[in-house]
């Protein structure tokens, strides 16, 4: 089987919440998002999706999607998508970096492997265990009161996991956490996530100040040796999540006990191919894990459903059903939330038939 044509489609997805803040100031109202289709000569045709948090949150634009699709593009033709080891062997070999880039390309491939073998990418990823997995809701940053306020209604939704938005004003962010804290009930898990957003001794104060709070702390500075001289100085279990893009400061992390819990985002790592292989890594550490992506719709959704739906439960600390998040359509098949939960589709690939209405003219074409 042989790649003969790499496409893509360029889809906008306003939210229901028309905005989502987080740390410095940052938002975005709608989604800019890459459908990236491969075809092969057979006729099968895999899909992925790449949808960067806007311009700032991690090295990565959605035009750079594009951009970087017809430099990789022509590398890929002729290849076979069902060897994925040996594609990205070749992507890294013809793009140095850019791991965004490639992981449309990758998902895509993976929905081709699922689609020859009659399988569901889940279970081709290591098995699926259970019935479905639990979803987290990220709380956009507001208010004190209105971030509290938020946690009735998405609890009504089902979630029972909540990662706050906070990394901006640190007595404002201690407030935030207070807030949402006394709505918590038995069960219920909290995350402070400030995405980089504090200088080192702000962290250490936070920290400090919401000592008696059962609430994790995620990514609370911008460098790696920032957040580890917080982790050093505080009681609460940590995550790290920006600074993880790659095995060798995973590697590094577990050595230094930098963290307990690590957020992998597929298009971070570079596509299913090195998300699962830091995902299993994880696993034989003893590192649970949030399993999920920068953003996106309902093809970046099932494909976090199928690498969260073949990780082992106690290793799966929370995921991500963004496809509940934007009032945008773009797949059949995708995983619907149903009690806080989300499960990976049982057909083969990732599930999911495109709604090519919705995706529009095709943008990028190499073939
Ligand atoms: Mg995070």
């Amino acid at each position: 089987m042989k790649i003969k044509r790499i496409f893509a489609h360029r889809v906008e997805l306003p939210l229901h919440e028309t905005t989502y803040k987080w740390s410095g100031g940052k938002s975005v109202t709608v989604f800019d998002s890459t459908i990236v289709g491969v075809e092969t000569e057979t006729g099968l045709v895999g899909y992925g999706e790449v949808c960067p948090l806007g311009p700032f949150y991690l090295p990565a634009y959605a035009d750079g999607v594009r951009a970087g699709l017809r430099e990789l593009g022509p590398h890929l033709l002729g290849q076979d998508p069902r060897e994925l080891t040996k594609l990205n062997y070749r992507m890294d070999a013809a793009l140095k970096g850019h791991p965004y880039v490639k992981s449309g390309i990758d998902i895509a491939c993976w929905d081709i492997l699922g689609q020859s073998a009659h399988l569901p990418v889940c279970e081709l990823l290591g098995g699926r265990y259970g019935e479905d997995v639990h979803l987290y809701r990220a709380i956009s940053q507001e208010t004190p009161e209105a971030m509290a306020g938020k946690v009735a209604q998405y609890r009504a939704e089902g979630y029972r996991r909540f990662q706050l938005k906070v990394g901006g004003d640190p007595d404002v962010d201690i407030a935030r956490i207070h807030a949402v804290a006394a709505k918590l009930q038995p069960g219920d898990r909290l995350v402070a996530d400030a995405n980089t957003g504090w200088v080192q001794h702000e962290a250490v104060r936070v920290a400090r100040a919401v000592r008696e709070v059962d609430v994790y702390i995620e990514q609370p500075c911008l460098t790696y040796e920032e957040c580890l001289a917080v982790r050093r100085q505080c009681e609460h279990p940590f995550i790290l999540d920006e600074n993880i893009d790659d095995l060798g400061i995973l590697l590094r992390a577990k050595a230094d006990l930098a963290m307990d819990v690590v957020n992998l985002k597929i298009s971070k790592l570079g596509g299913l191919t090195k998300t699962r292989q830091a995902r299993d890594l994880c696993v034989s550490m003893g590192i649970a894990m949030t399993l999920e992506d920068s953003w996106g719709g309902d093809i970046a959704t099932a494909a976090i459903a199928h690498l969260a739906h073949s990780t082992p439960p106690q290793f799966l600390f929370s995921t991500t059903d963004f496809n509940s998040y934007v009032t945008v359509s773009t797949a059949e098949g995708a995983p619907q939330r149903v009690n806080g939960r989300m499960a990976a589709s049982k057909s083969p690939g990732l599930g999911i038939q495109p709604k090519l209405a919705v995706l529009g003219k095709v943008v990028v074409n190499i073939s």
